[in-house]
């Protein structure tokens, strides 16, 4: 299969000769860009925001490669630049939510557990039956609090009769095409577990913002500034950055600082 493809691939690009993956970066260019990265002053370790920082350079020095002055094709091809920016998203993206757990403000295994009882209560409230709370050993209706509370975090509007039931429906039809398999909202609702995220991310952006400000403050300015319980905070924060996520102290508080550079910056403390 693959020696009668040879043809077909020596002679995809005839039509376009800069076809996309032809052109771009040598392995050589990206070792140098590492290299730079790890000889970086701004920062004490080879860390993703040195790499980032030597791939903007890089990015500047049009006059050297052929595959930075080429024309940018619809669909986003040879756009460095926005494939750069794409990069350095998920990279913020990545450390805001690590910082968001280690925060301990959004509890990851919690909310999952929200959406667990969500599923049973909706499950019982559509077959119009009660529920055995174990903690009371009564049957009980279905909480309409507790349902309203996970349906206003996913933003459920109007009436939540019909998305009640496609829920159901939704559960019922993961069971079927997983035979065997233990139904789990985190498996069946993974859509559902990340809107939840969000909405929980939102509510506690301005806690985690000034969380992040703590930390560069505790470890860069000596704390100055910070009270007792704000120190600890910050600490703990730090500390589980470092044993969850693996960062170093230093990336632990270069990663605070660029997220409130970037994605808190619209925020006054
Ligand atoms: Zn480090």
């Amino acid at each position: 299969m693959l020696r009668a493809s040879i043809k077909e691939v020596w002679s995809e690009s005839d039509a376009y000769p800069i076809y996309e993956g032809r052109v771009g970066a040598s392995p050589r260019e990206m070792r140098g860009v590492l290299l730079d990265a790890a000889q970086s002053t701004a920062f004490k370790c080879l860390n993703p925001l040195a790499v980032v920082e030597e791939i903007y350079a890089l990015c500047q020095r049009k006059n050297e490669f052929d595959w930075l002055q080429q024309d940018i094709v619809t669909g986003g091809y040879h756009d460095v630049t926005s494939f750069r920016d794409t990069l350095d998203e998920r990279l913020l993206g990545a450390s805001e939510y690590e910082l968001y757990v280690a925060s301990g403000v959004v509890d990851e295994e919690k909310y999952a557990e929200l959406l667990e009882r969500y599923v049973q209560h909706v499950s019982a409230w559509v077959k119009k039956e009660r529920l055995y709370n174990r903690a009371t050993q009564k049957s009980e209706e279905p909480s309409e609090d507790l349902m309203g509370e996970v349906e206003r975090l996913l933003d459920v509007q109007g009436e939540p009769l019909e998305w009640r039931r496609q829920l159901i429906s939704g559960v019922a039809a993961w069971a079927i095409d997983h035979p065997g398999q233990k139904v789990g909202p985190a498996a069946v609702f993974p859509q559902h577990l990340k809107r939840m995220r969000e909405s929980i991310f939102v509510e506690r952006r301005q806690a985690v913002a000034t969380l992040a400000r703590d930390i560069v403050l505790f470890v860069r300015e000596d704390g100055s500034g910070l009270d007792a319980q704000r120190r600890r905070e910050a600490e703990g924060t730090l500390e589980r950055l470092v044993s969850r996520f693996g960062y170093c102290r230093e990336c632990a508080v270069d990663a605070a600082s660029m997220l409130l550079r970037k994605r808190f910056d619209d925020l006054t403390f």
